[in-house]
């Protein structure tokens, strides 16, 4: 039996993957076999009953809610890394759900997590990695599995990073592999997408991002498991940056591709990602069918991360 994960946030409910839980009815009884896959603070719990699931990734209008995420990529050593998170969670705690308009989480490098996952512990910030491996254990010296991740106490893993395509060889078929180890932890996956920059002089865009859709995405990808960043490669870390016409382009495209392969497609958070800064993300925020930010660079700096938070519409 499928059991769903979640992190009990001590708040006004339990925040579960797919669903959540009424307040008072947190805990349901966990199959001692699967909860080995889950850190103390997570708790397992069965599917919710047909028709309460979906609302996860939805704001209290029911549009779909924002996701800030940041990626730290190879950067920070455990007292700078402790106060950045440090500063974010302090920084959202004075805002209520309302008023951030947005779920922030941030992806430190693995060094960092089981350290940041204290810091962040039941607060408004949450938790991601940047990778997983396919696997679950075994013999792959320096990978660090889903499972593994749950257990450090993380709600989120990136796959599919174009840094990743790029340096480790990563095709659409391993990030489908990892989105859905991810998926079986009860994590949800951020996969990315997006042309290089010579695909995109040919004309190539939508293209090649219709191909990494339907090649890195797992069949059982719903809206709660699963977000998609665009990141065309050339805006990442160059502080170039598509027009927003060509962002909406893209996007509309992808909320069509989601509509089609998935039940719940309407409500799949699209972020974008490449440069997004404090002066630019709220016009990029505003393009429809963005539903929040995959932040490289800027995410290092609370300031920065903050204002683009903010930026949210
Ligand atoms: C990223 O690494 O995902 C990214 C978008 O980086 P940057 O914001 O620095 O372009």
């Amino acid at each position: 039996m499928r059991l769903w994960v979640g992190l009990r946030t001590g708040r006004e409910e339990a925040r579960i993957i797919g669903a959540r839980v009424p307040p008072g009815n947190p805990e349901m009884p966990a199959n001692p076999a699967e909860k080995r896959l889950v850190s103390a603070r997570c708790v397992c719990y069965e599917p919710a009953p047909e028709g309460s699931t979906g609302v996860f990734a939805m704001a209290d209008d029911g549009s779909i809610r924002p996701l800030i995420a940041g990626n730290w990529k190879m950067n920070g050593r455990r007292a700078d890394g402790v106060a950045l998170a440090r500063e974010l969670v302090r920084q959202a705690r004075r805002s209520t759900r309302a008023d951030l308009r947005c779920d922030l989480v941030i992806c430190p490098p693995a060094t960092l997590l089981t350290m940041l996952a204290e810091v962040v512990a039941d607060g408004p910030v949450g938790l991601g990695a940047q990778d997983c491996h396919p696997l679950a254990s075994g013999a792959h010296t320096g990978d660090v599995s889903a499972a593994m991740l749950a257990d450090a106490g993380c709600r989120y893993v990136i796959v599919g990073h174009s840094e990743r395509r790029t340096d480790h060889g990563e095709r659409d078929e391993q990030v489908r592999a990892k989105a859905e180890a991810a998926h079986t932890v009860g994590l949800c996956a951020i996969v990315c997408l997006g042309e290089a920059e010579a695909e995109r002089a040919r004309g190539e865009t939508l293209a090649v991002v219709e191909r990494q859709f339907r090649g890195s995405l797992p069949v059982a990808a719903t809206a709660a498991n699963t977000v998609i960043a665009y990141e065309p490669v050339w805006a990442i870390g160059t502080g170039k940056v598509p027009t927003t016409a060509e962002i909406a382009a893209v996007h509309a495209q992808l909320r069509a591709l989601a509509g089609n392969q998935m039940t719940d497609g309407q409500r799949l958070r699209l972020l974008y990602g490449g440069s997004v800064k404090a002066g630019n993300a709220a016009e990029i925020l505003a393009v429809a069918n963005v539903n929040g930010a995959l932040v490289g660079g800027a995410s290092l700096s609370a300031g920065d991360f903050w204002a683009i938070a903010r930026s949210c519409p």
